[in-house]
């Protein structure tokens, strides 16, 4: 008899983004004369880069030639990717001990943070700083790890909330808690925070004291502007010995439909088993993804390719520019109404709280019913985010402002 996992059963059963989907088409079709600006979105507005698209045409000529036909390639990636990414993302950037042998090619940072959970030995708990990125929590839940749901947590993870009082930035895990697997994300999803190479260290320091494993997202890693911010958690000393990197293409070059991205994890990164062997992360990984995973396409990964060079960089450049220039319209407008603002400055995201007593929700149906602009409702990432909402700068610069217009001069809208 087949039995289906019950964990599906636990998850929550409405999914943030498609409730704010399902309020957005109820009211545009109330409402049928009223352009709904989506300041929602996580997805980018901009196109391929034209040297993405060249590379991925001469890729896919190669493709239908018998003499330059790809079939399955290494599941890891192939080197000239592995090789690109170490020496323009770490190498180059004075991190010495990445190389290629540490890149692990990937559809995408999403599943590689999902999939991670395929290397946890059992009993092992998780924590979670919060507002998180959904997937963190959702793939430990599905894995088994969640415990029981009690009033918006899990008792199986350990959640390290991050509170306005604190500007969002994480809390170390107090005496008493486990957190075996840490998710760090910085520059953050949703708050826009990030962390100083000060605070990242105390984290590090922290995972090595414990022989903890963090899990960094730095999908954000691009938009970082404040010079001393770390861009990798590499940066901190001994990162290389307790932290694994997850990044992606999709945010800083329009790839979120293309899917690709990375992780890194260091060969110096030893672990035990149950039984008190050594573990090397990166075999382990590499044995997973050999197990389950065919790899990346190689018009994709050769697409990947072509944002390593000065055309590639030119183009992530001008988007992330372009998505930052949205950020800072944005921040503006909000500050202009009173509005606590974080975020914004080294990420994409604009995280804020008007001046008001309303909860996430009566939010969110403020903007959208007086001034036809989506956005998403904090408490959806973490019960700490209630009374906040997130907007993005991923929108068109022409939405962006009329946005920008609309909260600077409709009275009354929280
Ligand atoms: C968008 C996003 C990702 C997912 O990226 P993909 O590579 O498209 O799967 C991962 N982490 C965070 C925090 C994100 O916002």
């Amino acid at each position: 008899m087949f039995i289906a996992n019950q964990n599906f059963n636990r998850l929550p059963e409405s999914y943030l983004f498609s409730d704010v989907a399902r309020k957005i088409k109820d009211f545009r079709e109330a409402n049928p004369e009223s352009k709904v600006i989506r300041m929602d979105i996580g997805d980018v507005s901009l196109p391929l880069p034209e040297c993405v698209v060249e590379a991925m045409s001469r890729a896919a000529a190669e493709m239908g030639q018998s003499a330059s036909f790809h079939g399955y390639g290494p599941e890891q990636g192939y080197h000239f990717l592995r090789e690109a990414v170490a020496e323009t993302d770490y190498r180059s950037r004075g991190i010495k001990g990445i190389s290629a042998d540490d890149i692990f090619i990937s559809d995408g940072a999403k599943s590689d943070l999902a999939n991670l959970g395929d290397i946890f030995g059992s009993g092992v708990r998780p924590a979670v700083v919060t507002p998180a990125y959904p997937v963190y929590i959702d793939s430990n839940v599905l894995a088994g790890r969640g415990g029981i749901p009690e009033n918006g947590r899990w008792s199986g993870i350990s959640f390290l909330p991050a509170r306005p009082e604190s500007a969002f930035l994480p809390p170390l895990p107090h005496r008493g808690v486990t957190a075996d697997v840490i998710y760090l994300c910085y520059p953050n999803n949703p708050t826009g925070t990030v962390l100083s190479l000060d605070k990242l260290q105390k984290w590090v320091d922290y995972a090595l004291a414990n022989k903890s494993l963090i899990i960094y997202d730095s999908a954000y890693e691009a938009y970082i502007s404040t010079p001393g911010i770390p861009h990798s958690i590499y940066e901190a000393e001994g990162a290389d010995k307790c932290a694994i990197e997850v990044r992606s293409f999709s945010k800083t070059a329009g790839f979120t439909g293309v899917r690709c991205g990375y992780t890194v994890v260091p060969r110096s990164l030893e672990f035990t088993f149950i039984d008190g062997t050594k573990a090397s992360l990166n075999r382990i990984w590499c044995r997973r993804q050999c197990t389950k995973f065919n790899g990346v396409g190689y018009v994709v990964q050769r697409a990947a390719e072509a944002l390593y060079t000065p055309e590639g960089r030119e183009a992530i450049r001008r988007n992330v520019a372009y998505y930052m220039d949205n950020a800072a319209l944005l921040r503006s407008a909000l500050l202009g109404i009173g509005a606590d603002v974080v975020g914004g400055v080294d990420a994409p995201y604009v995280w804020f709280r008007p001046k008001s007593e309303l909860d996430s929700w009566q939010l969110f149906d403020r903007l959208l019913h007086r001034a036809a602009i989506s956005s998403t409702p904090g408490v959806g990432f973490g019960k700490e985010g209630d009374g906040w909402l997130r907007l993005t700068g991923f929108n068109t610069a022409a939405l962006t402002s009329e946005a920008c217009s609309r909260l600077s001069h409709i009275n009354d809208i929280f």
